[in-house]
């Protein structure tokens, strides 16, 4: 292989470039990528994931640079309101609830506690929400006994600046920027994709291609015909509304996702403005009402007009076909509600560039990249889909319908083993574990049955003495907290404090 086409410079195309410019470049591989301004990106996608700290950090980005460039907060997790019932908010932190003992997950001993009156409320044990709640934000602590190394953290940013940020970035690695827009594909003898062809007349030729051509997938899609599997069903919101406002409010350190009646809304803050938009399902809310119900309900001023996205929830059978690989909303979209869409970009890079076909074929390295992104793309979807459908909320059409609809058996097992006994399933790959499939059980009202035996071998009053020593260190460890826009001032400041090493894991320093 001696030079990869990538077609799409939206954050999918940038991130792409950027690592592939940092990999494959000094392997002796040209990397091209092509991009028309008169088509633009999406232009959304600011929540990410803590693993994006990983991804910079490979590539040998500085941190603190990152943030002034991307004018980016940090964030400890999302606020859910109003999922389980009107009324109702709870975070979902980037860490842990208390620390498992001899093996017992922590929340079964939480859950003995509870059952003889003996325990606080569940958030009362994890720092990050307590810290997040109170607008706090530090470092997470090298040291693993540390109660404040029981924490991730990751970024709002802007989009357009990160893809900026990323194309000096990869241009400086000798990526080629090429300008234009792509209207016919060259195909050899195989039906594997030889060129692209611009407006211009000019032709591209290379011997691999990576499609981040957006929704239009137009190699993976048009071109290939690869079938979209429709999860419609199942996550019904097939618009979203967006409009950014100003902000006179310190930033939380997390994202808000407010459920409203035919789906939710995000608020993202960032440094200089708020993100906001409205999701929802149009067989339930018009544009019109949409528009009006996000305009109304702004946490600042606005001068800008509020822009409509469609989207249908799924993903393509394959992202790898031949010699094109989708990567980005080509290859599949899941809704925003817990940030996962520059995470679904990261992995495919990072799981491509492990299988990457040295020698040039590439059956076998295909196909796995394909199941295991296959796995990825599924347990996203679960785990959303349990948002939905873990509520007690009976008021519009759109809450009845998915309080009601047909799971996918998969998540309909989990669901039942954690009512029947607070067992939450684990799995090697995908994204959520065992403390996100916890916070939104408990968060959306979900209580086990009964808790594990294993808990049985402490006595009572052991647990008690354990639970109020552990929440009494969160209680410290959050007063010793800086506030988050102080340590936003500093690290964008002339003195930044160096910044911890982290790992490819949602919770901490160690991937669990
Ligand atoms: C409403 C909404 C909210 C979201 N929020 C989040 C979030 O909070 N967090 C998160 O992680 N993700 C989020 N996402 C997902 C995120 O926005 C995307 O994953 C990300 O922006 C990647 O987009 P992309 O690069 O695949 O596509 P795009 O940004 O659409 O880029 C496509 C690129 O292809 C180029 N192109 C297309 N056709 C041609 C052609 N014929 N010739 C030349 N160039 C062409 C375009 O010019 C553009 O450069 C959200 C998505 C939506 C829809």
């Amino acid at each position: 292989m001696k030079k990869i086409i990538i077609l799409g410079g939206g954050t999918a195309g940038w991130m792409c470039a950027a690592a592939m410019a940092r990999f494959l470049i000094p392997r002796g591989i040209a990397i091209t990528l092509i991009e028309s301004d008169q088509i633009g990106t999406v232009g959304v996608g600011e929540a990410t994931l803590p693993h994006l700290r990983f991804f910079n950090q490979t590539l040998g980005i500085d941190e603190n640079a990152f943030m002034r460039a991307t004018l980016a907060t940090y964030k400890m997790g999302i606020e859910f309101q109003h999922w389980g019932r009107i009324g109702d908010a709870y975070i979902h932190p980037f860490g842990e609830y208390g620390r498992e003992l001899d093996g017992i997950p922590f929340h079964h001993l939480w859950l003995k506690a509870r059952q003889s009156g003996r325990a606080a409320p569940l958030d009362d044990y994890a720092l990050p929400v307590k810290a997040a709640a109170a607008g706090k934000f530090d470092f997470p602590h090298p040291n693993p006994r540390s109660i404040l190394s029981t924490f991730s953290y990751a970024f709002h940013l802007d989009a357009g600046l990160y893809a900026r940020f990323l194309r000096d970035f990869a241009e400086q690695l000798g990526v080629e920027r090429v300008e234009g827009r792509v209207d016919t594909i060259g195909r050899d003898e195989r039906g594997h994709i030889s060129a692209l062809k611009l407006q211009d007349g000019n032709s591209l030729g290379a011997d691999f291609f990576v499609d981040c051509s957006g929704f239009r997938a137009l190699l993976l899609g048009d071109t290939l015909q690869t079938p979209f599997l429709d999860w419609s069903r199942w996550l019904p919101c097939d618009s979203a509304v967006a409009v950014p406002c100003e902000s006179n409010r310190p930033p939380p350190p997390y994202t808000r996702a407010i459920a409203h009646s035919a789906g939710w809304q995000w608020q993202i803050p960032l440094q200089h403005r708020t993100g906001n938009g409205l999701v929802y399902a149009r067989d339930h809310l018009s544009d019109d009402q949409a528009c009006q119900r996000l305009m109304n309900s702004l946490p600042g001023p606005t001068s800008t007009e509020p822009r409509i996205l469609r989207f249908k929830a799924g993903r393509r059978k394959n992202s790898w076909v031949g010699n094109c690989l989708a990567i980005g909303l080509s290859s599949g979209f899941l809704e925003p509600l817990e940030s996962t869409g520059i995470y679904l970009i990261q992995i495919a890079i990072t799981k491509f560039l492990a299988l990457w076909p040295q020698g040039g074929s590439y059956p076998a390295g295909r196909r796995e990249f394909n199941r295991q992104m296959s796995l990825e793309y599924e347990r996203i979807r679960d785990f959303l889909i349990l948002h939905y459908h873990a509520t007690e909320r009976e008021d519009s059409a759109f809450w009845r319908y998915c309080r009601y609809m047909t799971i996918p058996d998969d998540l309909r097992l989990k669901m039942a083993l954690y009512r029947e006994q607070g067992y939450i399933v684990g799995y090697g790959h995908g994204l959520f574990l065992q403390p996100s499939w916890l916070a939104v059980y408990h968060g959306q009202r979900i209580l086990p049955k009964t808790y594990s035996p294993q808990a049985d071998l402490l006595a009572l009053d052991e647990i008690d003495r354990l639970l109020s020593g552990y929440r009494r260190l969160v209680q410290k460890g959050v007063a010793a907290m800086p506030d988050h826009a102080s340590v936003i001032a500093r690290q964008c400041g002339m003195r930044p404090l160096p910044v911890p090493p982290t790992a490819m894991s949602l919770y901490g320093g160690i991937a669990l």
